[in-house]
């Protein structure tokens, strides 16, 4: 398509956009009055104005029904999670039996890695993307040290080469080959939080089971924002956090997908709780363990639902919209947004450095953008303005224009924030 930068033509995408009516569906936080251009929903989406109705509902039946509202109320409690399975499975690729809704994303990956990180004397190490997020590198620490290894010598980072910016698929598979028997495990982010790269998840999943690991991953950046195969890639185990592209509220619950040939295993590894047992006979407090014949075997106490009722009313949008949809105008936007740097950077005495790969399978809804010759000044002045983007050391903005509510305008007007901020150094 052949773009232009200016106002008419980022309205007239508007116009044709199917996804264009979702955007009065959300709640957007104003600076001077003025609603905000939002390009964290990598970072945390906005809340749907569904939500709200969500938790009263649960508030409501909390108040007056109480205890009885875990089987009487019109979306019982004690199994509220299981509503999240047919409609999350569509997000990710996956057999609804082969999801589960619980805790929180560092928590289930602590917990997976108790069923799919079983280090032996002689394979014991982890391969994981160097520099990966803080959390999932403490993680990985210290889940080698538990089993008694030194994280310098069992955890195993895939390097990008000098000078470049993402990694190469063919360097992740030559570690991989190098570690060889001794992997037990590969947990990789399948977007990176940095850059925006997409891995080729398919690929590099045959790669790791072919010598004999596990492989599971990370998908905080991954979920609701690309296309996701988990079932069909044959991954061992992913999880995601739901507040990113899911629009699920702060800290809410964490989706997990353990891929179905570990269903129904009685000695498989693993942390129990009630919640994890059979339906119907739970409550009859048996000493033993029946696991529930999927996902939901792994869960372990009963539902939070008040952090899980956000993430089913942001589920409804995904079932009505579809990630198809979702990625075709992801794709638009995004080219988009790529055209309006460009431009801008024409105009002004500056240089943009577009560090999110170009191809469009390997990158989602994030450009990350080094601003070199700007600095935290130019961050502060599009804060000021009414821009929200995330700022990142050394001088990287991350822009993530999400499809459900960003519009090809804000593209626009975002274009003309930016040149104003860099020509009038003044206001810095
Ligand atoms: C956001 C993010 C997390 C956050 O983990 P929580 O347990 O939800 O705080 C973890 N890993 C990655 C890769 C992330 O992007």
């Amino acid at each position: 398509m052949h773009f232009e930068n200016t106002k008419e033509f980022a309205k007239s995408l508007d116009q044709q956009d199917p996804l264009h009516k979702y955007r009065e569906q959300f709640l957007f936080p104003k600076v001077n009055d003025k609603q905000v251009i939002y390009f964290t929903g990598n970072s945390l989406g906005l809340q749907p104005k569904n939500t709200q109705a969500y938790v009263d509902e649960i508030m409501n039946d909390w108040a007056e029904l109480a205890v009885e509202g875990h089987f009487y109320s019109e979306k019982p409690w004690w199994d509220y999670h299981e509503r999240l399975a047919e409609p999350l499975s569509k997000v990710v690729g996956a057999k609804p039996s082969e999801i589960t809704v619980m805790n929180t994303l560092t928590v289930n990956l602590h917990l997976l890695m108790v069923s799919f990180y079983r280090p032996t004397a002689k394979r014991y190490k982890i391969i994981c993307e160097e520099k990966a997020f803080p959390s999932d590198q403490y993680m990985l620490q210290s889940q080698v040290r538990f089993h008694g290894y030194d994280p310098d010598e069992a955890i195993v980072e895939i390097k990008k080469r000098e000078g470049e910016h993402n990694f190469r698929t063919e360097d992740i598979l030559k570690t991989i080959e190098e570690v060889g028997e001794e992997c037990a495990l590969l947990l990789i982010g399948g977007v990176n939080y940095y850059t925006g790269q997409v891995f080729d998840m398919k690929t590099i999943t045959k790669a790791g089971q072919d010598i004999g690991a596990k492989v599971g991953w990370d998908l905080a950046h991954a979920a609701g924002n690309v296309q996701l195969e988990l079932h069909d890639w044959n991954v061992d185990f992913a999880a995601w956090c739901s507040y990113k592209y899911m629009n699920s509220g702060p800290g809410n619950a964490s989706g997990c997908f353990v891929h179905e040939r570990y269903h129904n295993q009685k000695d498989i590894p693993r942390f129990e709780g009630w919640w994890g047992t059979q339906k119907d006979t739970r409550f009859l407090m048996k000493p033993e363990f029946e696991p529930m014949p999927n996902a939901d075997a792994w869960q372990l106490s009963n539902a939070p639902v008040l952090s899980v009722a956000p993430y089913l009313a942001s589920l409804q949008m995904f079932t009505e919209v579809g990630m198809e949809t979702l990625i075709q105008k992801r794709n638009l936007i995004v080219s988009y947004l790529e055209f309006i740097l460009q431009e801008i950077d024409k105009q002004v005495d500056s240089t943009f450095e577009i560090i999110t790969p170009t191809a469009q399978e390997e990158r989602g809804t994030q450009l990350s953008v080094f601003l070199h010759g700007e600095g935290r000044k130019l961050f502060d002045y599009l804060m000021k303005n009414g821009v929200i983007i995330d700022w990142r050391e050394p001088n990287v903005i991350r822009l993530a224009p999400a499809p459900f509510y960003c519009s090809y305008e804000d593209m626009f007007e975002f274009g003309q924030i930016l040149k104003q901020g860099i020509l009038d150094k003044s206001n810095h």
